[in-house]
């Protein structure tokens, strides 16, 4: 199915990652340092990080705050903020640089971001279903997709901007 550009333009340009409710509301934010006893994310200077050396440093310190952050409660709880479905007998052919080129993604994202992440990946007969942690990473998702392969891309956005489903397939027509 063909998504009108106004629809797509729309959809981009509108996610916001506020009102996020796993999110602290603004200007009350963790203490100054906080280590998420799951995925080792550091909180500090007002910033996550997934960084192995700044948490080993940071790990010695006293009085540190061990919390769940943000994006491992969203998993624990399997709530996600995007969907990307991924469709069509292309992805049966090149599934794995498919999937290679959205794992290469998510690692990008968590360096960046340590709370925009993939949560996690369903393989649904001969669909996959990809569960993100915030809207965007899942918009990003069907972006680099349709860039890298083609194919078509639709995006749904809720109308809150908390959550964004996105479906991209790609078939291959016999000749
Ligand atoms: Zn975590």
């Amino acid at each position: 199915m063909k998504v009108p550009r106004e629809v797509e333009k729309h959809a981009r340009n509108k996610v916001y990652a506020e009102n996020d409710p796993y999110l602290p509301p603004k200007g009350k934010g963790l203490v100054a340092l906080s280590i998420c006893n799951n995925c080792k994310a550091v909180y500090h200077n007002k910033k996550w990080f997934l960084d192995k050396k700044l948490y080993e440093e940071k790990s010695k310190l006293k009085d540190i705050n061990w919390v769940i952050c943000p994006a491992c409660k969203k998993t624990k709880e399997n709530v996600p903020s995007g969907v990307v479905t991924l469709k069509g007998s292309f992805l049966k052919q090149h599934k794995q640089e498919i999937m290679n080129l959205i794992r290469n993604e998510d690692e990008h994202s968590k360096k960046y971001n340590p709370l925009k992440r993939i949560m996690k990946i369903n393989e649904k007969g001969n669909e996959i279903e990809i569960l993100t942690t915030t809207a965007k990473l899942a918009q990003r998702i069907g972006s680099i997709l349709k860039k890298a392969y083609s194919g078509e891309v639709e995006y749904k956005k809720h109308e809150n901007a908390k959550f964004m489903r996105v479906e991209w397939r790609r078939d291959i027509i016999e000749t």
